[in-house]
């Protein structure tokens, strides 16, 4: 069991129980906490929680400085208003749009819901969204558009100015996604050409100096005829004030050594000793989170009523995603298991206590191996800050971080990283490329990536054949890749099962390949999840694995009930339909004919290879056990348990993905025939030789 402590209280003795620090706060003395009324009739209405938002008190300064410098940057922490009120400030000027970014599709989703229903209008007119694979807007009518970062990216290789829009807001700048980055590097571009563009960057932490020095203008040639109506190119600053509670921080004493179980047995000690108010824990994914579910709903059956708890995570369906924004029924405790997303993208009403892990999913990228993986790491303080925040939004509240202060102290960076610094840059080079901008090494960034990063990132566009010996997207194909909306890989894959007649299939595969996942996981029902799994495990690898739930789904005409009884997503099943659907037009208007192989599995063996060359690793049977090594960089690395052939071990594979924990695990896996390779790719693999 963990056991806290508070900074500035007495370390407890190891004999005293738990959670000893935690007793002698105001609540367990006895002073009665007094409750907003509103809280505890549910939340305020709409209207009033608007006016009482801190930005909402700023908005003429907003209005001011927006309509008088090209650049306003916003400061102000997590829940102060920013995402959903700033752009309902009314700039939409004549027929120009406001677009407010975010890195995160359920944010764009969630954010856009709250501000329709504040608006009083439907989600689709006024306010819309545009997601990857999902636009929910009107031409002509959508005056708000809440997009992620990469759409906006998108919408740039149509529309190279943005000229739809009159007010640009990137939000969440401090998250650092690479997409913000780049986006922040591709409005400089813009403003250049269009200084009546205003932009508004957000942030909840602050580092708006190096922001505002990279966005200052003021001492460049204007590019346009000098014009006194034009705003002013020096930035603007506008921090929002907060009001925050205080937050009580308890530590563990000692290290955890599972802290899926510890974060599941403090939440529910926290539940059995603590006053009302809702709990939120932040773990690391989708596993974790379902995992940490069904740990939850074990134990509340053995005793622990009164409890309401509820998964939170990029994946969830539109329908899960109002309960998370709802009130808890009377007389229940609200507990929220979530991924990072709670830390600063969306915001929880009622909050009270936070319990972190300390750890979150991240990007990290080898070089020298030359891959991308995604590893549980730990945080950095600046996140742990913003995660102890969600506690204090309503009144005091407690925050128990499942690392030591020594940790925390001494172990964790203050800042993370810029995600472009630890990414391969794969699809950002081929994007920029995209968009006309040929000189990727002066590109200007916020922060710029290694140069080693980038010349890796060129030299396997060449090798996949989306950029020529000069440099150039190559035409048809690099073009064609560029253009469609899918990992660079998995684009070559889809074209190239045109010309091994099998698109019909792979379209299916590269569908598959754009959702979270197909299958509902949990650590709970792992049994049943493996003999369903099995029912359709194709020798070949997960990826014609994936073709075969999918035409076993549309046997059982779609129906919901036959994915729940097999453990697999329905709503992720609704999204494939939906996305192959999408992909066939795109590859209708791209020329490219649909063609079945049948029960021909090879064909899509092939094509498979051919997006996923570069991937292509050789079993090698060591003392280690059944070990595999990356042709391209020698990397020792295992077939993941997820994966259909964990128990089988063909001679050479090609997989999707990375996942680093005590090893390097290869995720979405298929078997290869090693002769397809020199065939497909014999540039890449003679020289390699
Ligand atoms: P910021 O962007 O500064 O973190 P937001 O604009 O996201 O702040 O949130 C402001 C307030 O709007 C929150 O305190 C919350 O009360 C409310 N809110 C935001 N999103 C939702 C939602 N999806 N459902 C209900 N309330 C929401
Ligand atoms: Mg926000």
């Amino acid at each position: 069991m963990a056991r806290f402590w508070r900074p500035g209280s007495e370390k407890p003795d190891s004999s005293s129980s738990y959670p000893s620090a935690a007793r002698d706060d105001d609540y367990s003395e006895g002073v009665p906490f007094a409750m907003p009324s509103s809280y505890q009739s549910g939340y305020m209405s709409i209207e009033k929680q608007r006016q009482s938002l801190p930005i909402y008190k700023q908005q003429n300064s907003l209005l001011y400085l927006v309509e008088n410098t090209s650049t306003t940057i916003v400061i102000g922490e997590t829940g102060s208003g920013k995402t959903t009120q700033i752009p309902q400030a009314g700039w939409a000027d004549g027929n120009q749009l406001i677009a407010c970014t975010q890195p995160r599709r359920i944010a764009v989703q969630t954010v856009a819901a709250r501000v329709a229903e504040e608006m009083h209008v439907n989600l689709g007119l006024e306010v819309g969204y545009s997601i990857r694979f999902e636009e929910i807007s009107t031409p002509g009518v959508t005056k708000i558009k809440y997009l992620t970062d990469g759409v906006l990216i998108r919408e740039m290789m149509e529309d190279p100015l943005l000229t739809k829009y009159s007010v640009i807001m990137v939000d969440e700048a401090h998250e650092r996604s690479v997409s913000t980055d780049m986006l922040l590097g591709l409005l400089k571009k813009i403003q250049r050409r269009r200084p009546e563009l205003r932009l508004i960057i957000a942030s909840a932490t602050i580092q708006a100096t190096s922001i505002a020095a990279f966005f200052d203008n003021s001492k460049q040639r204007q590019l346009v005829d000098k014009d006194k109506s034009l705003p002013s190119r020096k930035p603007a600053i506008l921090s929002v004030e907060g009001r925050s509670h205080t937050v009580l921080i308890h530590y563990v004493e000692e290290p955890v050594d599972d802290y899926l179980r510890a974060a599941v047995s403090t939440t529910l000690l926290i539940h059995k000793m603590e006053p009302s108010g809702d709990i939120l824990v932040f773990l690391t994914g989708q596993d974790d989170v379902d995992a940490a579910l069904q740990l939850i709903s074990d134990e509340a059956e053995n005793g622990s009523e009164g409890i309401f708890v509820l998964p939170l995570y990029a994946g969830l369906p539109r329908s899960d995603q109002e309960l998370v924004f709802s009130p808890a029924p009377r007389g229940k405790r609200k507990i929220i298991v979530s991924t990072n997303i709670a830390e600063t993208s969306v915001t929880l009403e009622g909050i009270v206590y936070v319990v972190d892990t300390g750890f979150s999913k991240q990007r990290f990228y080898n070089p020298i191996a030359d891959v991308e993986a995604l590893v549980v790491a730990p945080i950095s303080r600046a996140s742990a800050q913003q995660r102890a925040g969600r506690a204090g939004r309503v009144r005091p509240g407690k925050c128990f971080r499942l690392y030591t202060e020594d940790f925390f102290m001494h172990e964790m960076q203050a800042e993370a990283v810029p995600e472009v610094r630890r990414s391969s840059l794969v699809s950002t080079i081929l994007q920029l490329k995209a968009l006309g901008i040929d000189n990727i090494m002066r590109f200007d960034w916020l922060a710029s990536p290694p140069a080693e990063t980038m010349v890796r990132a060129l030299e396997l566009l060449y090798a996949i054949g989306v950029l020529d010996s000069d440099a150039k997207l190559t035409s048809p194909l690099g073009l064609q890749i560029a253009e469609l909306p899918l990992e660079p890989m998995v684009a070559k894959m889809l074209l190239a099962s045109a010309a091994l007649g099998c698109s019909n299939e792979v379209l299916t595969i590269s569908a598959s390949l754009s959702v979270q996942s197909i299958w509902v996981s949990g650590k709970g029902r792992l049994k049943e999840f493996d003999e369903a799994r099995e029912r359709f495990a194709a020798a070949e690898g997960d990826l014609i694995t994936y073709l075969n739930v999918y035409e076993a789904f549309l046997a059982s005409k779609k129906s919901a009930q036959w994915c729940h009884q097999n453990c697999i997503n329905f709503q992720a099943m609704k999204q494939v339909l939906d996305i192959r659907a999408q992909l066939s037009r795109l590859l209708q208007r791209l020329g490219i004919p649909l063609k079945s192989s049948g029960k021909e599995i090879q064909a899509i063996q092939k094509a498979v290879a051919s997006g996923f060359f570069v991937n292509a690793s050789q079993l090698e049977v060591s003392a280690e056990g059944d070990l595999y090594k990356t042709v391209r960089g020698g990397l020792k690395i295992s077939i993941h348990p997820s994966s259909v052939l964990f128990r089988a071990t063909p001679k050479w594979v090609v997989f999707k993905s990375v996942m680093l924990t005590d090893r390097h695990y290869m995720r979405e896996v298929t078997a290869i025939d090693p002769a397809w390779l020199t065939e497909i790719a014999p540039h890449f693999f003679q020289c390699r030789k």
